[in-house]
């Protein structure tokens, strides 16, 4: 099948509710095109410096949203927020703080963003723990330049269906108790940024509304 096709049937099948975003890291913007005339508008990368090129070769594109979804080291913090109205990879207090910190200085518009959380022990990823979010959610609340949106978790590679739904369904109801709790400025609608190409038909059960597909829209990469 065509990138054209993978796109036009995943779409097809989609809840109104869900928002498909294309993970196109390693993708030449010639296939980003074609996703484009297939009807994506929303894109996503996990490094700075690839973004910034493409977005230089699309720029005739001007109704793209651009999604980082990468790890973002503190040096490439500005940048990402020159190029990016979401990030969904703020992974600990420090880059949130630098994030406010920057928007505030350089009269940004607040990112939208979406915390990272580890919902199972994961030594290869970043992202909050249940516990240490709630210690931090004080901090965070007062990083008033940033449009907190939600939460976005990946789970550990290896674990069974029925985990990787445990997984989604405890990030979901974390989100949930965040806002009972009230105890972060919040802002609609809320997200849960969860659910990839292996996954994401669970994620969507779960209660996903952004799913970040890359390999079953652009073929393998190398
Ligand atoms: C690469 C990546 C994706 C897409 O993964 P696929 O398996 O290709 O769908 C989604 N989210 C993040 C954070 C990624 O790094």
């Amino acid at each position: 099948m065509t990138i054209a096709a993978r796109i036009t049937q995943i779409r097809q099948n989609l809840p109104d509710s869900v928002k498909l975003i294309a993970v196109s890291k390693q993708v030449s913007v010639e296939a980003m095109r074609i996703a484009y005339g297939a009807g994506i508008r929303d894109f996503g990368e996990s490094r700075v410096q690839e973004a910034e090129a493409k977005q230089e070769q699309l720029a005739d594109l001007t109704d793209i949203t651009w999604h980082f979804i990468g790890r973002l080291q503190s040096n490439k913090a500005k940048k990402a927020l020159e190029l990016f109205a979401w990030i969904h990879s703020v992974d600990s207090l420090k880059l949130a703080q630098q994030l406010d910190k920057l928007v505030q200085e350089n009269h940004y518009q607040p990112p939208k963003v979406c915390l990272q959380v580890k919902i199972e022990s994961d030594p290869q990823k970043t992202g909050w723990t249940i516990p240490q979010l709630w210690v931090d959610l004080p901090d965070l609340d007062r990083c008033k330049n940033l449009q907190i949106r939600g939460l976005m978790t990946i789970p550990p590679l290896g674990l069974n269906e029925n985990e990787i739904k445990s997984v989604f369904d405890r990030t979901k109801i974390l989100l949930k108790e965040i806002q009972t709790k009230n105890c972060l400025h919040l802002q609609p609608t809320l997200q849960l940024s969860m659910g990839m190409s292996d996954d994401y038909q669970i994620a969507i059960a779960s209660g996903s509304t952004m799913i970040r597909l890359g390999k079953i829209l652009f073929g393998e990469r190398s």
